[in-house]
């Protein structure tokens, strides 16, 4: 737990609190958000269409086809993937305190996905 200021009333407050106990202005607007968007393209139909992800080795849930995947994060992480029958090359590591994305991309060489960390992503990639 740490504590932050609030900025409408420039008191310490835990930076848990919904809103600040002294003027009830709401703290969670004010932290950056940790949070983890994977983008699921559509070659991920190559290999049965869904991924297996993975945060420091917990599982956190399937990235399918043409859909994404939004979770939190609480502190920098290793992100890894598995699919059905290859197994993803490459773990990446994000940090907390940011919103990272990230897509795989398929290498048709190793026939297996490799994650990259991308500022925009469309569903809609050409080769
Ligand atoms: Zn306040």
């Amino acid at each position: 737990m740490a504590l932050i200021k609030c900025l409408e009333c420039g008191k310490e407050v835990s930076d848990k609190a919904k809103n600040c106990p002294n003027c009830g202005c709401p703290i969670y607007e004010e932290k950056e958000e940790s949070k983890v968007i994977i983008f699921g393209l559509s070659q991920m139909g190559l290999l049965g269409g869904k991924l297996k992800i993975y945060v420091d080795g917990e599982y956190v849930g399937d990235l399918k086809k043409g859909q994404r995947l939004e979770f939190p994060i609480e502190k920098d992480c290793t992100i890894t993937a598995k699919c059905g029958i290859n197994p993803s090359k490459g773990a990446i590591d994000v940090k907390a305190g940011r919103t990272t994305k990230i897509k795989y991309e398929y290498n048709r060489i190793s026939g297996c996905f490799i994650p990259c960390i991308v500022d925009e992503v469309t569903n809609s990639v050409n080769y």
